[in-house]
């Protein structure tokens, strides 16, 4: 059946780590694909896990299934992160956990569930987004619409755009929302601008989605989630897709959260009975290993210090990087201003880069940066930065 059907084209990004992986240049640099790497570039398992993983493999006794919605220590475990360990939302059993596979199964699995009961409610999403949040939903069968985001011209958010948008988003739509470390541009609402979108979700009635994949990447595991604090306050239905694929370097356990929280513990049980369901036919169960281990170093007082501090060391060690990067242009002479990436928080960096400039670097130099400028800053490394910035004041002067 395949002879008359072309093939499908690449991923964007994971379609650059291919022409990565076969460049023949020793020198090759990967700024494209969005995992944290360390100053040696190889993107490690925390202490903390390998740890965890060595009780596990001594105290594990099976491998049967796990429930729908995983194990119910993981998804109290996840809450505390979400909302605080003293929270209401978590007192009047106000919220619903289920473990997935990855941020990217709890999107979907949200999709799935709100497209049951809202079956023409349209999903907005910023502008730009992860380009796979588009294709979630539109796979789950939603028409996307666009609110503005970045300001290009400012570095920062269309605040007031994004405002009046919101403002006109129809009841039982869905508004899905970067908490935190923006994916790609590295911009964040906040403090009071939050506030006002929650106060507007509350006002029009269309269902807040939260895209939560980079907790701890900002500025800390309790400071990233003031937003999620600030929408559990409001008392109203949203829900949350939460990652542990960056903050535990759990990628490939796909290691992730769906949580349902809405005014009621009564409303919150039938929401997830209907999410049960959901994923019944979609994967059945979740994967357990990468939930255990996280799940391990949350209930351990020393481990869950050490979660903490090796955070801590992937966030200063991408902060580090993004002063170098800056730094470095500016004292090859480049007079455009790049002091803006300095401010950007979690992995990315919307460059500013044209896409010209990122094919010059790719083609002359071997440095793979996503169409439309997002770096991953974490791939820069002390032994490669000196090649980037040189290759990108060249790149800017030629
Ligand atoms: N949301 C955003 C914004 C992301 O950047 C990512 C990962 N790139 C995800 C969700 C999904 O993460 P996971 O790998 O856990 O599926």
């Amino acid at each position: 059946m395949w002879k008359e059907i072309e093939a499908a084209p690449a991923d964007a990004i994971l379609g650059l780590t291919e022409a990565f992986k076969k460049d023949k240049n020793p020198g090759k640099v990967n700024l494209g694909v969005g995992v944290f790497k360390d100053d040696a570039g190889t993107t490690p398992i925390l202490n903390c896990i390998k740890t965890a993983e060595k009780k596990l493999v001594e105290t594990e006794t099976t491998k049967g299934y796990l429930p729908i919605p995983g194990n119910p220590a993981y998804g109290a475990g996840v809450q505390k992160l979400l909302f605080g360990a003293d929270s209401e939302v978590i007192r009047s059993n106000r919220a619903a956990t289920l473990h997935t596979p990855g941020g990217t199964g709890a999107l979907r699995t949200g999709a799935d569930l709100l497209k049951k009961f809202k079956p023409a409610a349209k999903v907005w999403v910023s502008t730009p987004t992860w380009a796979n949040h588009k294709g979630i939903f539109t796979a789950a069968g939603y028409e996307i619409a666009d609110y503005p985001y970045y300001n290009a011209e400012t570095k920062g958010v269309k605040y007031d755009e994004l405002i009046e948008t919101l403002e006109g988003v129809p009841a039982g739509d869905v508004v899905l929302m970067h908490v935190c470390c923006h994916n790609p541009t590295g911009v964040d609402l906040v403090g009071e601008q939050w506030d006002k979108v929650v106060e507007i979700a509350k006002a029009k009635g269309w269902t807040p989605f939260l895209d939560f994949a980079y907790q701890g990447f900002g500025d800390s595991i309790e400071e990233d989630r003031a937003a999620v604090e600030k929408f559990a306050a409001a008392g109203i239905d949203f829900v949350v897709a939460s990652s542990f694929s960056k903050n535990f370097g759990l990628y490939n356990e796909r290691t992730g959260a769906f949580t349902i929280v809405t005014p009621s513990a009564e409303e919150t049980a039938v929401a997830l009975s209907h999410a049960k369901l959901t994923v019944r036919v979609n994967y059945s169960n979740p994967p357990a290993h990468g939930g255990l281990a996280a799940l391990t170093v949350l209930a351990d007082d020393a481990l869950y210090e050490q979660w903490i501090d090796e955070v801590a060391g992937m966030r200063d060690r991408i902060k580090a990087m993004r002063a170098k990067l800056v730094d470095g242009l500016v004292a090859r002479g480049v007079e455009q201003d790049f002091s803006y990436i300095k401010e950007q928080r979690g992995m990315f960096s919307f460059s500013g880069l044209s896409d010209d400039i990122v094919e010059w670097l790719k083609v002359n130099k071997s440095i793979y940066i996503v169409k439309g400028g997002r770096i991953n800053v974490a791939g820069l490394t002390s032994k490669n930065i000196d090649y980037v910035c040189d290759a990108i004041a060249e790149a800017l002067k030629a």
